[in-house]
């Protein structure tokens, strides 16, 4: 039976499908989580997501973080950031985020880290790297993660699970699929060095076959799942 594109419902069983389907990739489908990113879309589409079993979401917005989690409180949805963050949304972040996956940079991290202690809690984040060559995408440069993990260490609210990249925006299959086998290269580097980074978020909407088949651990899908966005 193939799943009706025109609803959400049907949008989203295909792409667990396809996250399935990753076994003929050799992978595991258990070891692959879905992240749905939910950005532009309403509380309303949110909550429907969440009847179809979904309880996790991503934003790359705190303020859109804020608004939906003030109107969704009922439903104890963990948020997730993954866009670029500014220092100064860090006490909303410790107010109403689950998880970070865009810590790419020292100063965010000790602002993260203030907020967060004072609100006695502590948050799982990745490190997003730039594994690729535009300028508009955000990350921390891959040569200075090793160093980047060691000053993470004196930040006990931030417990760093893993990476996170934006693969190149490309067609050439293999240009997309060097951005996300570099991501892992840095991961497996960093735990034969001792750190627990086991988590690999890669994969979008339009790549993330490629990026299972390299690996990915969690994809991040939005307009797979909801649609366009405007
Ligand atoms: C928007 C966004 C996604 C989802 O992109 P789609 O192409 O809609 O699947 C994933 N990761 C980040 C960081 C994003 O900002």
């Amino acid at each position: 039976m193939s799943a009706d594109p025109s609803t959400l419902a049907g949008r989203l069983a295909a792409v667990r499908a396809r996250i399935a389907a990753c076994r003929e990739a050799g992978r595991d489908p258990a070891e692959v989580t879905l992240l749905p990113v939910s950005k532009t879309f309403g509380a309303d589409v949110v909550r429907e997501a969440v009847l179809l079993g979904e309880r996790r979401f991503g934003e790359n917005k705190v303020q859109e973080i804020q608004a939906k989690a003030t109107e969704l409180k009922a439903e104890a949805i963990d948020w997730v950031v993954i866009g670029h963050l500014q220092t100064n949304k860090a006490k909303a972040v410790a107010t109403y985020a689950a998880e970070v996956q865009s810590l790419d940079r020292l100063d965010l991290a000790v602002a993260l880290d203030k907020a967060l202690q004072a609100q006695g809690r502590g948050i799982d984040v990745l490190v997003q790297l730039k594994t690729s060559t535009e300028d508009t995408k955000s990350g921390l440069a891959p040569s200075s993660l090793p160093g980047f993990l060691h000053e993470l260490k004196a930040f006990s609210s931030l417990r760093v699970r893993g990476l996170m990249t934006l693969a190149e925006a490309s067609d050439d299959e293999a240009v997309v699929r060097r951005c996300f086998a570099d991501l892992r290269h840095w991961r497996d580097r960093a735990r034969d060095e001792g750190h627990d980074v086991q988590r690999l978020s890669m994969g979008m909407s339009g790549d993330f076959a490629l990026a299972i088949a390299e690996g990915s651990t969690e994809v991040r899908i939005g307009n797979a799942i909801f649609g366009a966005r405007n």
